[in-house]
This record gives structure tokens, C-alpha cells and sequence, in this order.
């Protein structure tokens, strides 16, 4: 036994086939790894409803005009925003699905604006990623051009042709 290694109860680990959910017990911040590769465009899990909603609150994924579900699996709610998103919640085909290549030890993360339109909490953001857009509130608050750049799902993308 090498008492040297760090303590692995620092942080809480739950492992699914695809992913590793990890809690920080001090903060409860949670994320959620990669187990393995996926390709762009590759489902990494279906998802459904575990329940609906009217309007947002953190952890719902909008699926259309105020209608907001509850993930299930519970764990793909951990998932956190970056400005650089891997993937994509795909509430057309309910599927997540990625959109760059994601290697195992990878953390998913997706664009918060791509499935929703108006937040319930928007926030400063300190993703570091290169083109961090900074205050995060939703996609009705993105200028076209930053828009452009970007995946949505299908009921976001309609929203923003309007
Ligand atoms: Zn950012």
C-alpha cells in the first residue's frame, strides 16, 4: 500500500459504460469524463424525459417552446458548459451526441446556448477556452456571427431564424 498516492474519496467517482461522473465533495461541482473515443457525429448515449417542465431552472435541457426535461440518465445532467463544446444534446433524436473527436479522460462539455433559448440562471463564464464569450444567458442573447459558429438543436436553430 503506497500512502503516497492521493486519496481517491477526495473525490466521488461514479462510472457508467461510456462515462465517470465525478463530485468535488468539497464544492459539489460535478463533471463528467469520457471512458472512451468518440468520433464527430458519434451518439455517445440516448437520453429521455425524466420529467417536464414549463419553464427552466439549472439542470433542465429545453426541448421546445416552454417545455424543459429533466435528464435521464441523471448523470448526463453534470455535463457542464464550455464555449468550446464536444457535444451536443440532440433533442430531436434525444440522443448526445459529439461533435469533435472526444479521447477517454476527455471532459464532456457543451455549448449551454445550443438547447437553450432564455436561462433561468445566466452566468460569467471562465471556460478558458480561446474565444470565451463570456456572460452565458442563452441563445437569444447571441449575435448572429457568434451564432454562425455554432451547433444548436433543431428547436433552437428554428427560434433564431425568426
Ligand atoms: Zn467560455
Amino acid at each position: 500500500m503506497n500512502l503516497a498516492k492521493p486519496n481517491p474519496t477526495l473525490v466521488e467517482v461514479l462510472t457508467t459504460e461510456v462515462a465517470e461522473k465525478r463530485t468535488d465533495p468539497l464544492t459539489g461541482h460535478r463533471s463528467l469524463f469520457a471512458l472512451r473515443s468518440f468520433e464527430p457525429g458519434e451518439t455517445i448515449h440516448e437520453f429521455s424525459a425524466k420529467a417536464t417542465h414549463t419553464t427552466p431552472n439549472f439542470l433542465t435541457v429545453q426541448v421546445g417552446e416552454n417545455k424543459h426535461i429533466e435528464l435521464f440518465p441523471e448523470y448526463l445532467e453534470c455535463i457542464n458548459h464550455s464555449c468550446n463544446p464536444n457535444c451536443l444534446f440532440d433533442t430531436t433524436r434525444m440522443e448526445l451526441v459529439a461533435l469533435a473527436h472526444i479521447e477517454p479522460g476527455d471532459e464532456f462539455v457543451f455549448f449551454y446556448p445550443s438547447a437553450e433559448w432564455d436561462m433561468d440562471q445566466p452566468f460569467q463564464c471562465h471556460c478558458g477556452s480561446l474565444h470565451c464569450l463570456g456572460m452565458i444567458g442563452g441563445a437569444r442573447y447571441l449575435a448572429r456571427e457568434t451564432a454562425s459558429r455554432y451547433r444548436f438543436t433543431d428547436f433552437i436553430q428554428s427560434r433564431l431564424r425568426r
